[in-house]
């Protein structure tokens, strides 16, 4: 009998100490163990799922940006009615003028733009002229320029300007100030 009891006792000490260690090795308290046990999602009753489904459909209606389709298909004849109206038609333009410059059409009070590109082409060359007389950027005198082309002498007004000579005859439509 002796033996026996001592076998039981054996057996009750081993038993504790597995479960000691067993609980070290999950690794919560005794005393924590039932609050943790109840934080598990399926034994909570959760009685405001129904409510927040319901919410979500109808914020899902409501995001639904609706638009009018239409009914009835509209016939081709419908359709070109519409879009060859007399008033999408483009208007007849009477503001339209010669240049008195040059002869071309343009614009009524709106600059030529022939006259215009030839006065920029011009403009450039002058500009080109006068950064070979400089040398160099930012070496701009303080003085007034006058332009004079090939065959032209400064006159007396010109006195105390720098004279930009251009290696070509004067323009027919550019008059000397
Ligand atoms: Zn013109």
């Amino acid at each position: 009998m002796s033996s026996l009891s001592g076998l039981v006792c054996f057996l009750r000490r081993s038993w504790i100490r597995l479960e000691w260690t067993l609980m070290q090795a999950i690794g919560f308290d005794r005393e924590l163990a039932p609050a943790l046990a109840l934080r598990g999602r399926g034994l909570l009753p959760q009685p405001e799922n129904e409510d927040s489904r319901q919410h979500e459909e109808h914020s899902f209606l409501d995001n639904i940006f609706w638009m009018a389709a239409p009914k009835k298909r509209r016939t081709i004849e419908v359709n070109r009615g519409r879009r060859r109206n007399e008033n999408n038609l483009i208007q007849v333009k009477t503001n339209i003028v010669p240049c008195p410059e040059c002869g071309h059409l343009k614009l009524k009070h709106v600059l030529c733009g022939f006259c215009y590109e030839k006065v920029r082409r011009e403009t450039a060359l002058i500009r080109r002229q006068m950064l070979a007389m400089e040398g160099g950027p930012l070496k701009t005198p303080a003085v007034p320029r006058v332009v004079l082309y090939q065959g032209e002498t400064p006159q007396d007004s010109n006195e105390g300007k720098e004279i930009v000579e251009m290696s070509r005859k004067r323009p027919s439509w550019f008059k000397p100030n």
